[in-house]
């Protein structure tokens, strides 16, 4: 069988979470389930609505430009893309040609041609009859849209893992920086792939692009079907067939179809917005500042916590969520060696399996981060048992109660006074003269029955290690 090197090229579309529109002052409330209530003449199109752009939003494509080491254009402005469609109403599409916000960059193995800043459509909803509803509520919020550049691969298997990879640390890096939830399932986020096949590895192949992919998941299975699709009409001597086309993915199939042949950038008539004004965005931004103020990012939290050894499986699950990743790096830089070896477990297991579905929105719930952080220090300091840093865990998520508070009224602290200790340790002693003696006739596990009472006798909040060295103590001297 012959060689055939896939393309891949994504199109990533953000919306990001202002609190207003891109071009008005309407609410920007992806959660708003009421239609049409945020809305105005502007992002409604009426007669002679100026619109006013959103400086926090090109705010945030300066800082995710900066992110994957992108160029910040000096000059940039807004142009108009005009086409028909109901859910556009003024017949054109505010978004950026020529001068795009970000150009270059790069992130997860894949190279960026550009960022840049548009407005989200109208909602259309088809499934109420025989006609369509229109929901404005979307319509204008800011959509920010990543190119990135065409990259070829050796197998389908690669091209599906790089572009998945590349979507999913995108995503991530939007989480990190505050600036867009970029959920899929809520298409705050969307992913389009255009995808190619060549027998040559020099020359691209004739692109199709898919659209309406609403998971990574449909985002490598779309990829694979796609790329068996072309290479089958190949090999049976149709590659004339494939055709320059947007295609859409049936998930249910588990399919690709033509949706319509695709238009040339000629077709949009683009030009410069008039009623918008021209950018000089070195001047209106600082973006020394700006850069400074990055928080850290995954990558370079990945490091971290390979340095402390954390086995790569676990870092993955706490870079999944900032929070938890900001805890545990809190948490490692407090503990030394054996402590944070076993937060390593008590995070990773605990938390984690208290959390399993739809993880950090269950755990952070009722409580937060600096509290679950308290939890593990006072773990770390030893005034918690395991257990009872576990059982209090559970508290805080139902409850949102501090966890001093809860240890408190449940008795849970862990009792480190050697002297207390000593006392209660004798109480033992005295009480259970027979496991004593078959102590002192050489049954050593004898002992673990002592402190099995102790434990008991203070209701698990003896720290064990000091029980056992206070009843050897007192045995000891009683030889
Ligand atoms: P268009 O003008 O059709 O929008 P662009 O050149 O702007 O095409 O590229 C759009 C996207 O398609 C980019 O992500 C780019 O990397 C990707 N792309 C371009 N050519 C190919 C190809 N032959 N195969 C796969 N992807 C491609
Ligand atoms: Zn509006
Ligand atoms: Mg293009």
């Amino acid at each position: 069988m012959k060689n055939y090197y896939p393309t891949i090229g994504l199109e990533i579309h953000a919306e990001l979470k202002t609190l207003t529109k891109m071009f008005c002052s309407c609410k920007n409330d992806p959660d708003e389930e009421k239609p049409n209530v945020n809305i105005c003449p502007v992002c409604m199109a009426h007669p002679g609505a100026l619109p006013v752009p959103n400086k926090k939003a090109i705010e945030n494509v300066i800082k995710i430009g900066l992110a994957v080491d992108g160029n910040i254009a000096d000059f940039s402005e807004f142009d108009r893309k005009n086409y028909f469609y109901p859910d556009i109403p003024k017949g054109y599409q505010i978004s950026q040609y020529k001068y795009p916000i970000v150009s270059g960059g790069h992130l997860a193995g894949m190279d960026i041609t550009r960022i840049h800043l548009e407005e989200d459509t109208a909602n259309n909803k088809h499934d109420r009859g025989d006609f369509s509803l229109i929901d404005f509520n979307r319509a204008g919020v800011p959509l920010m849209e990543l190119v990135t550049e065409p990259h070829t691969f050796e197998s389908a298997e690669e091209t599906a893992k790089t572009a998945i990879n590349f979507a999913k640390e995108y995503q991530l890096l939007l989480q990190y920086l505050g600036v867009s939830e970029a959920n899929m399932e809520k298409g705050e986020m969307r992913v389009e792939a255009n995808i190619s096949v060549s027998e040559d590895p020099k020359n691209f192949g004739t692109k199709v692009e898919v659209k309406n992919l609403n998971s990574f998941r449909s985002v490598e299975r779309a990829i694979k079907y796609e790329l068996d699709r072309m290479i089958k009409l190949i090999e049976e001597g149709k590659g004339s067939e494939i055709v320059q086309e947007t295609r859409g993915w049936n998930e249910g199939k588990g399919t690709t179809f033509s949706q319509r042949k695709k238009e040339g950038s000629a077709d949009y008539r683009y030009f410069p917005d008039p009623d918008l004004p021209k950018m000089k965005l070195h001047e209106a931004f600082d973006l020394n500042k700006i850069k400074k103020e990055l928080p850290e990012l995954p990558e370079a939290r990945r490091k971290f916590f390979l340095s402390k050894n954390v086995p790569s499986q676990v870092i993955e699950i706490w870079i999944s969520d900032r929070r938890v990743a900001d805890w545990a790096k809190n948490t490692l830089k407090y503990g030394s060696e054996p402590e944070w070896s076993t937060m390593v477990n008590f995070i990773t297991n605990d938390l984690v399996a208290l959390a399993n579905s739809n993880l950090m929105d269950k755990v952070f719930g009722k409580t937060n981060i600096d509290s679950i952080y308290k939890l593990s220090k006072m773990y770390i300091e030893k005034t918690l048992s395991s257990r009872a840093a576990k059982d209090i865990l559970v508290v805080m998520f139902e409850t949102g109660e501090e966890p001093e508070k809860i240890a408190r009224e449940k008795n849970l602290l862990q009792k480190n006074d050697e002297e207390a200790l000593k006392v209660i340790a004798q109480k033992v002693i005295d009480a259970n003269e027979k496991t004593v003696a078959d102590y002192k006739s050489g049954k050593e596990n004898a002992i673990m029955s002592l402190v099995g009472q102790m434990m008991k006798e203070t209701k698990g909040s003896a720290n064990p290690q000091i029980a056992k060295s206070s009843i050897l103590s007192i045995l000891k001297q009683e030889k």
